[in-house]
């Protein structure tokens, strides 16, 4: 293979590249370049970079963000392939580091390495979130309550965490408004103050859909900027008052809750008919179950519309009048729910959970 010879030294070679042996190539090559100096301006508060006129990121190492602002201005050759750069950084004081930078790569097949060097001078900022945050800065406060009761601890918890959940998500997509200013347990429920007002509806909008809660906002004007009307919003985040899976007694009749919303809608347990009705109208409904009360039972016999439930505890057959819901003939396991003295069917579990 070593009858090639480089027209640049006249050594042999195995392969030409770029028309020159290896060493060749190399000596007119370069692989990376770097400023002599590099500025990074940090939030000292959240680690946020300034880039140009604006804030991003938040690393919560200085090192990290370092490390970030020599590779952006490192410039490669755009031959290099496999491109691996390790930093090693010594400062003499908090804002100058000094780095020694490594750069290996494969260009054209060949693995070359570069040796760089760089300073680095850091400044140090309030970045526009922190200083927003430390001025107590909301658009929106959102009251986590319950319709007709007062939500309990685990409720509340779940929907501080779900608002949490959509902040830390909207934040990471570079909403640097997603905060969350201050939080107020009360007697009534939780008071979440958020940066920014489209988190809170989002937050709000994903309440709704995952837990039945209905909302409403209000506006307050807090001022003018720039001749347009500022706005602070409230919204009024509401539990349900059942949650799917309650058994509730209204006028009479026991209800299995299915959804919760504005409407209710549920199974009527002795019959077996769906339930609807608008949820403003169950002020006087009480739950008397849920699903943690629910046994299994044999069912002894169906005939026409009566059927025979062994009691789990008592093991005394009950006769019943056959639910709509009920489709089994006699013989195997149900669920069912005592309340009272009364035997109540469920309906097979899937349908309900
Ligand atoms: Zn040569
Ligand atoms: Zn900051």
């Amino acid at each position: 293979m070593k009858n090639l010879a480089c027209p640049v030294c006249g050594r042999p070679a195995d392969n030409l590249i770029d028309g020159k042996c290896k060493d060749c190539f190399l000596k007119t090559f370069t692989l990376a370049r770097i400023p002599h100096i590099v500025r990074t301006i940090i939030c000292p508060l959240c680690g946020a970079v300034k880039k140009g006129a604006h804030w991003e990121g938040n690393t919560a190492e200085l090192e990290d963000v370092i490390h970030v602002g020599i590779k952006e201005a490192l410039k490669l050759d755009s031959d290099a392939r496999d491109v691996q750069v390790s930093i090693d950084l010594t400062n003499s004081d908090p804002s100058i580091y000094h780095a020694n930078i490594r750069v290996d790569a494969n260009v054209k097949g060949i693995g070359t390495n570069a040796a760089l060097r760089t300073e680095v001078r850091v400044s140090r900022d309030t970045c526009d979130t922190c200083s927003r945050i430390s001025g107590g800065y909301y658009e929106a406060v959102v009251q986590v309550r319950a319709e007709g009761r007062f939500p309990d601890e685990k409720e509340q918890v779940q929907l501080v965490e779900l608002i949490e959940e959509v902040i830390e998500r909207q934040y990471r997509k570079g909403y640097r408004l997603a905060f969350i200013t201050k939080v107020d347990e009360l007697p009534e429920g939780t008071d979440v103050y958020i940066g920014s007002n489209s988190s809170a509806r989002q937050a709000c909008k994903l309440a709704a859909e995952r837990f039945g809660c209905s909302y409403s906002e209000s506006p307050t004007l807090v001022g003018k900027k720039d001749g347009k009307d500022i706005y602070r919003i409230t919204y009024s985040l509401r539990l349900p008052r059942f949650v799917p899976g309650d058994i509730i007694n209204t006028r009479g009749d026991a209800v299995l809750i299915r959804h919760s919303g504005k409407r209710t809608t549920g199974l009527l347990l002795r019959s077996g008919l769906e339930f609807y009705e608008n949820t403003n109208r169950l002020k006087d409904a009480v739950k008397i179950a849920d699903m943690d009360d629910a046994m299994d039972a044999v069912l002894i016999s169906v005939e026409d519309d009566i059927v025979q439930v062994m009691h789990p505890t008592t093991f005394r057959p009950v006769t019943l009048k056959k639910p709509a819901h009920l489709s089994g003939r006699g013989g195997e396991d149900i669920r069912i729910v005592i309340i009272g003295d009364e035997v109540f069917i469920l309906p097979p579990y899937k349908e309900n959970e």
